[in-house]
């Protein structure tokens, strides 16, 4: 097992991309910290976990909300005594085009794409500076490296989580802590459902694997990253799009 005795915390644990890195966590050995917003669904990943013999437990935080992440990752501590591996995946989109784009969702994609990864790995970070160790990893998108229409609050939360990576790779990298990003392509979970069927098509025929992702493909690259093979990677962005742009 390549995450025996580590402690993860993962946001957006309850669904989609965050659930599946959750599931193959604790198949790896992982004590497992579950964050979202959705109370049900973050339960259920952390029960499921429970019920297979693994150690969980499901913290109701909004990450835009820095006493709301101080609060659980407080909590985290007092359980597990440790954080080793942050996975900052929760995520929203509001997409829309420029003309058209309100303060409320430019503001509401920020706040929880690139404050909520901020917030989250502020708080994280003095605890793994403690111990010199750490793994803290972020979820970009394909569209934060090379823009995407009607996305400029989101294309700007990706890319941003870029930026912040470079420079936490370099301040914590001293401190024995890797900071990294995977940049996901059009990956097969809820956020994209509301997407029509003809656009997807058009989506999968870009991508050279003529497939969208998988929310397990995007956890599998999680789990090289926060592995110890991965020791020398540091401020890396792993794109993970079957090729969509190469
Ligand atoms: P998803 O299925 O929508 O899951 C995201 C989870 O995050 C949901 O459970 C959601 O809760 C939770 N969440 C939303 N706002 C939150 C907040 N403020 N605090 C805590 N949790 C919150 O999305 P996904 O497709 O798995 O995406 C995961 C990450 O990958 C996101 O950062 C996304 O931008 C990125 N990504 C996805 C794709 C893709 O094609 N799917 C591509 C590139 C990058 P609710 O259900 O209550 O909203």
């Amino acid at each position: 097992m390549r995450l025996e005795n580590r402690v993860a915390l993962i946001t957006g644990a309850g669904r989609g991309i965050g659930r599946a890195t959750a599931l193959l966590f604790a198949n790896e050995g992982a004590k497992l910290a579950l964050c979202d917003v959705d109370e049900a669904a973050v339960k259920a990943v952390a029960d499921e976990i429970k019920a297979a013999g693994g150690q969980a437990i499901a913290v109701v935080a909004d990450v835009s909300d820095s006493a709301q992440v101080d609060g659980m990752v407080g909590k985290v501590i007092e359980t597990f005594g440790q954080i080793d591996i942050l996975i900052n995946n929760a995520g929203i989109l509001r997409d829309a085009r420029l003309v058209k784009m309100t303060d409320e969702e430019f503001d509401a994609v920020i706040a929880v794409n690139l404050k909520g990864v901020f917030n989250c790995t502020r708080a994280v970070a003095p605890h793994m500076i403690e111990r010199g160790y750490g793994r803290i990893i972020s979820t970009s998108s394909v569209v934060g490296i090379y823009g995407n229409f009607g996305q400029t609050n989101y294309v700007a939360s990706k890319a941003g989580v870029i930026g912040m990576t470079r420079v936490w790779a370099r301040e914590l990298g001293p401190k024995g802590i890797t900071v990294n990003a995977v940049a996901p392509g059009f990956v097969a979970t809820d956020m994209i459902r509301s997407v029509p069927e003809k656009v997807i098509n058009m989506m999968v025929e870009k991508v050279p694997l003529k497939r969208l992702g998988q929310p397990e493909d995007i956890a599998n690259a999680f789990l090289f990253l926060a592995s110890d093979e991965a020791a020398y990677v540091n401020g890396a962005v792993l794109s993970v799009d079957g090729g969509l742009v190469v």
